[in-house]
């Protein structure tokens, strides 16, 4: 199927589905886009999905490519490290990073959601049809069904082609598993999540450090906080869904007080609404969608969530997703047909989905387990040193991660293993300060293990 000119459909309104639209455009593809939610312009945010969200290179690179990276920018909080709340008390600051460019931001889901829609929804070429609901898809006719949920009516749309960027539960994947043209995996996370809130104070100001992703590391579970613009705060408990300490075991409210208080003693106190909170909040699922291929011929391709959720615990999903999109926009600009461009979009880019999936709950365990541990703070004190020694050959992976879009996944993942066996031989045994390190050594192994990264 030749693509020259063609109207795009895409199903799913979300971060994914809106970049894409706009790149579409820019390429002068005709799109129209389908939502099953109303328009969220003008509206409270629902509740349900995170509230903010971690965005990093790789998003504001992807963003900056489609040009709406100016449209968004005014809504960041800059994150520059992980702040431990101990659990014997006292806090400590771990950087993310060390140079000045090297930070995370905090940004309203909403917002972010509203402004991608304002700006796709500005192009000349692209139509919106919110409240519409991909309800099937049929592959030998190539047409999906969408149900106009305002009329209550079936409409009949073709795939030439659809693109599917309709998220975690996406009902294309699942249409297409379910007629084993593709293999899907959805493997759900012992834990969930829920969110609190940590109101500004009387004068409208944050409670605590402002710049900085707070976290509670507890062992089997943990409490994270990011900034909101408004000088509140958004907390998010991890923990196990089911068991003897787990959301289905709190349910009183002095059982959830003394859970509160007892592991979050200091935040405690800021949320004066909590029990209420963690009475009516839904528990959020947490899980990994894996599937292959993304496509079926040239009809139909997922996209974002839909291909390759992960756990949120690298805050990459939505990064992952926009990187997605210019990945796909430059399949675009190679191939003839559509499935060219779907089939290259995959071969080249599930390696990398699979690598971040893998890496994103790996620092599950670092994040409620690990930071706290005096072993590991040195190992990242002593990355950060050898990056300094050695700035193109070792790159803390989470800076790989975070900081290098021209880094693929992949690429962080195996020479993040590489280094991760570096530091731990390097600190082995009684080693507790970077004083204790062999220098010396540490400079042969680097050269000796790591060729310089690809830039
Ligand atoms: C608790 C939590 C915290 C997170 N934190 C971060 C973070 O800090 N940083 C980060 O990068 N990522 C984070 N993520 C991941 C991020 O939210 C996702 O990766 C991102 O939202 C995926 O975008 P998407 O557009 O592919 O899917 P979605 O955001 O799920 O959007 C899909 C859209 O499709 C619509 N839709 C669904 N079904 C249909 C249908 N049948 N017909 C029509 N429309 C449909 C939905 O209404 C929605 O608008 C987090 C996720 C969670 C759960």
């Amino acid at each position: 199927m030749n693509k020259q000119g063609a109207t795009v459909r895409i199903v799913g309104a979300g971060p994914t589905g809106a970049l894409l639209a706009i790149l579409l455009n820019a390429r002068d593809h005709t799109v129209e886009l389908y939502e099953s939610r109303p328009d969220p312009r003008g509206r409270a945010p629902e509740s349900g999905r995170s509230i903010n969200l971690a965005l990093a290179d790789r998003g504001i690179h992807a963003l900056k490519a489609a040009g709406v990276f100016h449209d968004l920018e005014n809504g960041l909080l800059p994150m520059r490290g992980r702040l431990i709340h101990h659990a014997e008390g006292g806090t400590s600051l771990q950087p993310y990073g060390q140079r000045p460019n090297e930070l995370i931001y905090s940004i309203s889901r909403h917002k972010l959601n509203q402004t991608l829609l304002d700006v796709a929804g500005r192009q000349p070429g692209v139509t919106v049809h919110f409240e519409h609901r991909l309800e099937a898809a049929e592959f030998t006719a190539a047409t999906a069904l969408i149900r106009d949920l305002r009329h209550d009516r079936q409409i009949s749309v073709p795939m030439q082609p659809l693109l599917a960027t309709d998220g975690a539960a996406s009902a294309m994947r699942r249409c297409m598993s379910s007629r084993n043209l593709i293999e899907a995996r959805e493997t759900d996370l012992e834990h969930g999540y829920k969110e609190l809130s940590i109101p500004a104070d009387s004068a409208g100001r944050h409670r605590m450090v402002r710049d900085a992703l707070h976290i509670w590391p507890r062992g089997s579970y943990m409490l994270i906080a990011l900034p909101n613009e408004d000088g509140s705060f958004t907390a998010t408990l991890f923990l196990s869904k089911h068991g003897a300490v787990s959301f289905e075991a709190l349910t009183e409210p002095a059982a959830i007080e003394e859970f509160l208080s007892g592991n979050f003693p200091d935040v405690r106190a800021l949320m004066p609404d909590c029990i209420a909170e963690f009475k009516d909040h839904p528990v959020g699922f947490l899980g990994t969608v894996s599937a292959h291929p993304w496509h079926y011929q040239g009809m139909t391709a997922l996209i974002g969530d839909s291909a390759h959720a992960i756990v949120p615990f690298h805050g990459q999903g939505m990064n992952c997703c926009f990187e997605d999109c210019v990945e796909f926009d430059a399949c675009m600009g190679l191939e003839t047909s559509w499935e060219k461009v779907f089939a290259q979009f995959c071969a080249l880019r599930k390696p990398n989905t699979d690598a971040i999936a893998a890496m994103a709950l790996d620092n599950y365990l670092e994040m409620r387990e690990r930071v706290a541990d005096l072993k590991f703070q040195l190992q990242q004190e002593l990355s950060l040193e050898l990056e300094r020694r050695h700035p193109q050959r070792f790159i803390p992976r989470y800076s790989m991660v975070m900081f290098h879009h021209e880094i693929p996944y992949e690429t962080a993942l195996e020479r993040g293993a590489i280094q991760a066996q570096l530091l731990a031989e390097l600190t082995a045994g009684r080693v507790s300060s970077l004083a204790d390190i062999d220098f010396t050594r540490a400079d042969i192994e680097v050269r000796a293990r790591l060729t310089p990264v690809r830039a």
